[in-house]
């Protein structure tokens, strides 16, 4: 009996949700006495996988599945997780997974738990501990079925390096057509994809007008960072829809979160609070952003972001 861990790709690249998905995977196979096992589909190259402890990775290719397609993605899943008589699957949270993760648990007969924050509590009943809310409360969560398929919530678990010596083996499939299949993408170029973006530079009403944000985008490019706004900010029109976080925005996890000239305001914070660092700039110190941050500055945005600006500058040399 296995475990197997989702490792997703983009472009043939491990998302740095994958590495987190294989520290969570290997560790539950290691209390469940079951063998923690890989699946990628069409990444380039597995070997990166091994320095988080899988030792056993399925590689599929198949030209089919270079784009995303809901029932296409589920149906693999499924076929690898049968072939290999996997009792649970453990994937990380993502805009794909989230999608996928319902068919598969239908299809694969599975008790389903998404935002997991934890490792079991207990394997008898099997119990998670999982966000619910918009991140403002958690849960537990028995899941009944022999099968399970657990969605664990980015930076939750963290990622645990853990060199072995590995191997891969390829798995052919036939996927379904399923009933979506994408017929053209088109990439926003030169934009770092918010979702992954492991430093998010984020402004809210405090810029005064969307005329200001050029030193926003400037300190985003100099730390290869995306860029995030408040929903006010948003709706007034000063940035796109597309950057908007928070409990009806995006759901985003970096490593470090900026919010420049953003109140804090409890539907904004549920959006960003998975991130694991967040620092905070604003001119009231009574602001709630202050009490979600790690590191707070209480000053001008105008004024301090320019000098920041000139550090990174100074440090990149
Ligand atoms: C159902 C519902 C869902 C919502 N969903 C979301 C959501 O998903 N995301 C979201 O963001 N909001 C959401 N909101 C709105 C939320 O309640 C807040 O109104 C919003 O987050 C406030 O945006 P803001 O912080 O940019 O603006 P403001 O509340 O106006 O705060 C601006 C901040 O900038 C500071 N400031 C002003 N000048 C400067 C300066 N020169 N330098 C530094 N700081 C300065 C001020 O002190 C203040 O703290 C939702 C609301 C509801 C009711």
């Amino acid at each position: 009996m296995s475990v197997l861990i989702y490792a997703e790709s983009w472009n043939g690249k491990f998302k740095k949700t994958s590495f987190e998905a294989i520290s969570y995977g290997v560790d539950l196979a290691s209390k469940m006495d079951s063998e923690a096992i890989a699946l990628t589909i069409n990444a380039e190259s597995v070997e990166e996988l091994y320095k988080y402890g899988v030792a056993k990775v399925i590689s599929v290719k198949n030209d089919s599945l270079k784009s995303f397609a809901t029932n296409s993605f589920a149906g693999v899943v499924k076929e690898v997780a049968d072939s290999i008589s996997a009792h649970t699957i453990v994937m990380l949270a993502s805009s794909n997974v989230n999608s996928f993760a319902p068919s598969l648990s239908i299809e694969w007969d599975a008790s389903l738990a998404t935002g997991v924050i934890a490792e079991p509590a207990s394997f008898e009943p099997f119990t998670v501990n999982r966000k619910v809310f918009s991140n403002k409360a958690h849960a537990d969560v028995v899941l009944s079925k022999e099968n399970k398929v657990l969605v664990v919530a980015q930076n939750s678990f963290g990622v645990i390096e853990n060199e072995v010596s590995g191997s891969s083996e390829e798995f052919n499939v036939s996927p379904s057509d399923g009933n979506v299949s994408v017929e053209s993408t088109e990439m926003a170029s030169g934009k770092v994809n918010l979702m992954d973006a492991e430093i998010v530079v984020s402004a809210g009403r405090g810029m005064k007008s969307g005329d200001n944000w050029a030193m926003i985008e400037e300190m985003a490019d100099l730390l290869g960072a995306g860029t995030a706004c408040s929903k006010p900010v948003s709706d007034i029109g000063w940035r796109s829809h597309e950057e908007h976080v928070g409990q009806t925005g995006k759901n985003i996890a970096p490593n470090l979160y900026f919010a420049i000239g953003i109140s804090g305001a409890i539907q904004h914070v549920a959006g960003v609070n998975s991130s694991k660092v967040i620092v905070a700039i604003n001119t009231d110190e009574e602001a709630p952003i202050f009490k979600a941050a790690d590191y707070g500055i209480v000053g001008d945005a105008f004024k301090v972001v320019p000098e920041l600006i000139e550090k990174i500058r100074t440090l990149k040399g």
